[in-house]
């Protein structure tokens, strides 16, 4: 079976195709959602997945929320106006076939769980901490959606009081805080990659922005280990690449505040399929959804 997985993101549109469940071949191509907005976008889409010829399944990975006919609700991470377009519906047309729409936190999930660092484990919590936060809950095996599709969206996670506004309707939020441009913000610098760059170097303001995004992230995978006592905790996304200097005061974070947790039990672990997740899990959920 060849199962074509794509990956909507806010630089590149990913593919990848898995035959018989390994990836045989990956692609991107620029988004570019500030030329032509969602039109040209989703032709994009269209014209990078019929360059590899006829496939079995499609499915698609998109940055936000969706209504159950597969029409956005938002996509902060996209230039150009994308509430009320019908993503499936044209997605469906320029292929001429079914498209099975998921949340890029829901496809990460999938594709760690299934074939990643959560592989193995029937209850996994996986995050993704890119320019915007999100995740997905494994539970017996079987990945978590939740009412309208809106589990693991863990950037919306309250974490300051009375803090900022967040696009979502509420204040304080994770992501605001800790992704990727936000701790590009806290550091004074004009990327994450250059933060990264000036905490290796040393750069005091560089290491506690990292420090601080981490211990955020921490608090916030905190809360959910209590609740839930997952086996094992994925973490991934571009803010992982920022390596001890993130992930070290995140897992000291957990340790402080999830007191009541079996933390000897429980594995937090780095993502292993890096930024082809996202194209990996749609391809699986496509592959599920035409089985
Ligand atoms: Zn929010």
């Amino acid at each position: 079976m060849r199962n074509l997985g794509l990956d909507l993101g806010g630089t590149n549109i990913k593919l990848a195709l898995l035959d018989g469940g390994e990836v045989v071949e990956e692609q991107a191509v620029p988004t570019l959602s500030e030329h032509g907005g969602p039109d040209a976008v989703l032709r994009r889409m269209a014209e990078l997945a019929d360059s590899v010829g006829g496939v079995d399944s499609v499915g698609a990975a998109v940055p936000g929320l969706l209504d159950d006919g597969g029409v956005a609700v938002l996509f902060p991470n996209l230039h150009g106006a994308w509430a009320g377009v019908p993503v499936r519906a044209r997605l469906e047309a320029a292929l001429g076939r079914p498209v099975a729409l998921i949340n890029d936190g829901h496809a990460f999930a999938l594709a760690e769980s299934t074939l990643g660092a959560g592989r193995g484990a029937p209850d996994v919590m996986c995050i993704v901490c890119g320019t915007g936060i999100g995740g997905g809950l494994v539970l017996g095996g079987r990945l978590h959606l939740g009412v309208a599709d809106r589990a693991g969206e863990f950037g919306h996670h309250t974490v300051v009081l009375d803090g900022p506004r967040c696009e979502c309707g509420n204040s304080g939020c994770l992501e605001l805080f800790a992704g990727s441009r936000a701790i590009a913000r806290a550091a004074g610098a004009e990327s994450f990659d250059v933060v990264v760059r000036r905490a290796r170097d040393g750069d005091p303001a560089a290491v506690g922005a990292l420090a601080g995004a981490g211990r955020l992230i921490g608090i916030a995978v905190a809360n959910v280990l209590i609740f839930v006592a997952p086996c094992r905790v994925v973490v991934g996304g571009g803010v992982t690449e920022a390596g001890e200097l993130l992930v070290g005061p995140l897992r000291a974070s957990i340790a402080e505040h999830a007191c009541v947790a079996p933390l000897d039990d429980i594995g937090i672990v780095t993502a292993e399929l890096g930024p082809r997740a996202g194209a990996i899990g749609a391809a699986l959920w496509g592959a599920q959804k035409a089985a």
